[in-house]
C-alpha cells in the first residue's frame, strides 16, 4: 500500500455553486441591527460599506448561489484542492482512527483567503469600484486581497495590525508585490488612529481597531469600499467551496466523516468546510460531529458571551448578535495572529447556540507542538492559525485511541506557515509560553457591551 494518499477532482467537477446554509437552518439567526436605531439594516445601510451584490449574498436565503464563471476561472489557479490520508500521523499517534485533511495552502496566498477576496474584488470591479480598504491580522488576509485586487485593477489598502506589521516583514513584501499599500494599525492615517495612539503610542493593535480604521476610509470616498475577509455571511458562503469539494473527496475515499474539525478565528474557514456537512445533515443525510477548535487566549466561542456587540473597536459597524469577549476587549499578542479577534461569525455563532456545533480551545504551546508533529509526518508546515485544527483532530484521534474505535476525522488544514517561521523559531527556542488574557479587562468589555432589548 502507498502510504501517500491524495484525493483529487477534476477540474470540472469544482462546485458551481455555493452552498447558503441559511437555508436549512431550523431557526433563522437574529436580525443584524442598526446601531443608531436599533433596528434591523437593510441592503441600503450597508451600500457605503459593500456593492449591492455582496450585500445581496448577505441576506439572501436561496440555498444555492451561482459562482461566476470568471471567478470559476481564477478559483481554477489552484482549485480544486486536494484532500489527504494521513496515514503516517495517525501511525505516529497510534490510532485506529483515519485522519483526513484538506489542504487550502496551495493557493496563491497560502491560505483559504483567496476563495473569498476573489469573488469580492470581482463584485466590486463590476460596481465600478476603484479602491478596496481593508485590515489585516496575521497578513494572510492582506495578501489575499491584494492578490485578488491585481487580478482586477483595484487599488488596495490594508490596515495591519500592528504586532504583526513587527513580526512579519515578509507579508507585508508580499502584499507590496502584488502592488497594495500596507500601514500599520493603529494608524496616523485615520482619526480613531489617532485616538488610540493619543492614549497609548505603543498599542499592539488588534483586528478590532484596524477594522475601525478602514471602514472610516472606506466612507470617506464613493469610489472605496471595505472588505472583510471572515466574520460576515457572504465570506462564509464563499468558503464552501472547502466543504463541496470535501464532501465529493471523502466520497472518492469512501469514508463520511464521523467528525468534522475546523481552526476558528471569525469562524471563516471553520464554515467553509462545516457548513455544507451541517446542511446534509440537516436536509436528513447522515450527521457528523462538528468541532470548532479556538486558542485560549481569544476564547469567543467558549467563554464570550452570546450577544449584540460591534464588529470593530470603535463602534462603526452594524450590532449583530454573536458569541464575543466584548468589542473593547484586546487579546494579548499570541502567535496566531488570524485568530486573535473579539467576535465569532453570525452564523457560526447561531449554529452554536443550536446546538449544531462544539467547541473547544487550546494553548498555543500544545498547538505549535502539535504541528510540528504534523510537518514531521506530513510534510506541510501548517499556519500557527492551522495548528489549532491539527491539534484538534489529533485529540480526537487519541480519543479513538482510548475507545478502540476507528472513526473517520477530517479537518481542515487552512494555511501553510512558510510566513510565520519567526513563531515556529521562539517555539524550538523555548521563547513560546501560553498567554493568557486579563480576567479583568474580559470583564470590563463584556459589562461594556451595548445594551440591546431583546426582541418580543
Ligand atoms: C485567517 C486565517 C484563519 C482564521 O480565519 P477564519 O475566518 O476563522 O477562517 C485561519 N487559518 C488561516 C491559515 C488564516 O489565514
Amino acid at each position: 500500500m502507498s502510504m501517500q494518499t491524495k484525493y483529487l477532482l477534476e477540474e470540472n467537477q469544482m462546485p458551481r455553486f455555493w452552498y447558503n446554509i441559511q437555508a436549512d437552518l431550523p431557526k433563522a439567526a437574529p436580525a443584524v441591527l442598526h446601531p443608531g436605531t436599533l433596528q434591523p439594516v437593510g441592503p441600503d445601510d450597508l451600500a457605503p460599506l459593500f456593492p449591492m451584490a455582496l450585500i445581496m449574498q448577505e441576506v439572501s436565503q436561496e440555498r444555492e448561489i451561482e459562482i461566476p464563471e470568471p471567478v470559476r476561472d481564477v478559483y481554477r489557479l489552484w482549485r480544486p484542492a486536494p484532500l489527504f490520508r494521513a496515514h503516517r500521523l495517525e501511525k505516529a499517534l497510534g490510532t485506529p482512527a483515519k485522519i483526513y485533511y484538506k489542504y487550502e495552502g496551495v493557493s496563491p496566498a497560502g491560505s483559504h483567503k483567496p476563495n473569498t477576496a476573489v469573488p469580492q474584488a470581482f463584485y466590486n470591479k463590476e460596481a465600478g469600484v476603484k479602491r478596496l480598504v481593508t485590515e489585516t491580522g496575521a497578513g494572510q488576509w492582506g495578501t489575499s486581497l491584494a492578490f485578488a485586487g491585481s487580478l482586477y485593477g483595484l487599488e488596495v489598502e490594508v490596515f495591519q495590525v500592528r504586532v504583526s506589521y513587527d513580526q512579519k516583514p515578509y507579508r507585508r513584501a508580499v502584499m507590496e508585490t502584488y502592488g497594495a499599500r500596507c500601514v500599520a494599525s493603529p494608524s496616523n492615517e485615520t482619526a480613531f488612529g489617532r485616538s488610540v495612539l493619543a492614549k497609548n503610542p505603543n498599542h499592539p493593535g488588534s483586528l478590532g481597531i484596524a477594522i475601525s480604521e478602514a471602514v472610516e476610509l472606506a466612507v470617506q470616498r464613493e469610489d472605496t469600499k471595505y472588505a472583510l475577509g471572515s466574520v460576515l455571511n457572504h465570506v462564509l458562503l464563499h468558503q464552501t467551496v472547502i466543504g463541496q469539494e470535501a464532501m465529493e473527496q471523502m466520497k472518492m475515499a469512501d469514508a463520511w466523516p464521523d467528525v468534522v474539525i475546523g481552526c476558528a478565528g471569525g469562524g471563516s474557514n471553520f464554515a467553509g468546510i462545516a457548513f455544507p456537512f451541517i446542511g446534509h445533515g440537516l436536509r436528513g443525510g447522515e450527521k457528523s460531529r462538528i468541532v470548532a477548535v479556538e486558542p485560549a487566549a481569544c476564547p469567543s466561542l467558549t467563554r464570550g458571551k452570546y450577544a449584540y456587540d460591534f464588529g470593530d473597536t470603535a463602534g462603526m459597524t452594524p450590532l449583530t448578535k454573536m458569541h464575543t469577549l466584548g468589542s473593547q476587549f484586546t487579546p494579548p499578542g499570541f502567535h496566531a495572529g488570524g485568530l486573535r479577534y473579539h467576535g465569532m461569525a453570525a452564523l457560526v455563532s447561531h449554529c452554536k447556540e443550536l446546538g449544531l456545533i462544539e467547541a473547544v480551545a487550546y494553548n498555543q504551546v500544545e498547538c505549535f507542538e502539535a504541528g510540528v508533529l504534523f510537518a514531521r509526518n506530513e510534510g506541510i508546515v501548517p499556519a500557527p492559525e492551522a495548528n489549532h485544527a491539527v491539534k484538534g483532530a489529533i485529540e480526537e484521534a487519541l480519543r479513538c485511541k482510548r475507545e478502540g474505535k476507528a472513526e473517520n476525522i477530517l479537518f481542515c488544514l487552512s494555511g501553510h506557515g512558510h510566513f510565520d517561521m519567526t513563531s515556529y523559531q521562539k517555539y524550538f527556542a523555548g521563547e513560546l509560553s501560553d498567554e493568557s488574557y486579563d480576567e479583568r479587562e474580559l470583564a470590563m468589555a463584556l459589562e461594556g457591551l451595548p445594551s440591546v432589548p431583546e426582541p418580543a
